[in-house]
């Protein structure tokens, strides 16, 4: 997401800083995080691609952030002004703590964690053996597996049908990308023999769930630091952690304001594209199985984006993918009344490279979405969904996600080569433009500026 300078209230502010737990981050003997403010008048932009720092909020007059101790001096010799804050929250914070120490169902609550979610998959897949099997493409750096469960009828079975890819948690401490991509599958699942839309779209596409990409970082977020949205890839300068979706192949670090070369950066890219085996099973889920159409669940913002994010520029494809993301914005917002705007993902949120979204699109040629689901901004919680917001926003999701589905199956034209259902094109004449899919190939893209 965004450093947004929407004006926001105090209270708010306290609420979400009151997640803060002691010494958060584990790898920092010394570590300890500070609260500073910063006047939103600096380039903050260039601040967040050098320092590891996680925006809190923006009140109009100042941008919080969430900092290790150890970078405050290089960041005040890089000619950045702050105050610390800290100090004004502390009561906040052990209220907080107090509160979550008592409280039932884990530090997560009704959120999954990533063994509640490994064994609802798994009983998801024993419970409809005829509709579900669950694959593991993948596994990460600490040896979870990265579950895909495939919905379909015969599941075990390759069919002549569309696949379409749900993706959630590429970042850890987006917990509630996680929930709506699984209760998407939940749902396909408990209402196929009830629902005949249902029973048409299961029996004529596959669906693949994979709702964790990033089990490593999801696990450190719970226990150890919420706001974590990395993997938790130990990089060569000691800091901790490669951003997943600036990690995939198509204009990986292109520049370095949609990405960074900095390991300690929030979006550091890796040491080249697929670098990490979370990202490499993603690559490998898309080779293996015929995709015809993704959508990747993060939060927040409430926005429907489409590629590309690494440079703002349309698609051949824009006039459909803007069509597709109004159809389903428009479905959206007629289940709560919430809003999400739609756009081109450079234009609307900000530049990203090496991201999901333009590796599916750039690569394979499908129509690719990313969904930045509620809240619209910090003012309503930013990252720090409550568990009351899972259902509403899981809710309002399923019918956009039904529709991408019920046109995805309705243009896909079998065929025994290959089918290209949206975006019928001459392949061959675009093979030069086409980025070679494997780490280490000559396409870093342009030099940084
Ligand atoms: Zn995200």
């Amino acid at each position: 997401m965004k450093v947004k300078l929407t004006v926001i209230i105090l209270p708010l502010f306290l609420a979400a800083l009151a997640v803060l737990r002691p010494a958060p981050i584990a790898e920092t003997e010394t570590g300890n995080l500070e609260v500073i403010a910063l006047d939103p008048g600096q380039d903050l932009n260039t601040l967040r691609l050098n320092f590891p720092l996680d925006p809190l909020l923006a009140d109009g007059l100042k941008v919080y952030f969430l900092v290790e101790r150890k970078y405050l001096e290089a960041i005040r010799e890089s000619g950045y002004v702050f105050t610390i804050e800290t100090g004004r929250f502390e009561k906040q914070k052990e209220k907080s703590l107090r509160l979550k120490a008592d409280g039932a169902g884990g530090l997560n609550g009704a959120y999954h964690s990533y063994r509640e979610l490994a064994a609802e998959l798994r009983s998801l897949a024993a419970s409809y053996p005829v509709l579900a099997r669950l694959y593991v493409p993948g596994r990460s750096l600490e040896n979870r597996n990265i579950y895909a469960l495939k919905i379909s009828d015969n599941p075990a079975l390759r069919e002549d049908e569309p696949g379409i890819a749900l993706l959630g948690g590429h970042h850890a401490r987006e917990w509630i990308s996680v929930e709506v991509p699984l209760l998407i599958g939940r749902y396909l699942l408990e209402n196929y023999h009830r629902d005949n839309r249902v029973r048409d779209l299961v029996n004529s596409a596959e669906i693949w769930i994979v709702p964790l990409v990033n089990p490593d970082g999801l696990e450190y977020s719970i226990l150890n630091y919420r706001l974590w949205r990395k993997n938790r890839r130990l990089n060569q300068d000691g800091s901790y952690g490669v951003d997943l979706n600036r990690n995939y192949s198509y204009q990986w670090a292109y520049d370095d304001i949609g990405s960074s070369s900095k390991p300690s950066s929030a979006v550091f890219r890796g040491t080249g594209p697929f670098s990490e085996p979370e990202t490499e099973g993603i690559r490998k889920l898309f080779h293996n199985h015929r995709m015809s159409a993704a959508i990747s669940y993060h939060s927040f913002s409430q926005l429907i984006l489409y590629p590309w994010g690494y440079l703002d520029q349309p698609t051949e494809d824009e006039a459909l993918l803007r069509s597709l993301a109004e159809d389903m914005a428009g479905l959206i917002s007629r289940v709560n009344g919430r809003v999400y705007q739609t756009g081109r993902a450079a234009s609307s949120l900000y530049l990203t490279n090496g991201d999901f979204a333009d590796w599916a699109y750039g690569f394979f040629r499908i129509p690719v979405f990313t969904i930045e689901l509620p809240p619209v901004d910090l003012l309503r919680g930013g990252f720090l969904n409550s568990e009351s917001d899972i259902e509403p926003i899981f809710q309002e999701n399923l019918p956009a996600a039904l529709y991408l589905i019920e046109r995805v199956v309705a243009s896909y034209t079998s065929s025994g080569a290959r089918a290209v259902p949206f975006f019928r094109r001459e392949l061959e004449k675009k093979r030069e433009s086409m980025v070679k899919d494997r780490p280490g190939a000559a396409f870093k893209g342009k030099e940084s500026r």
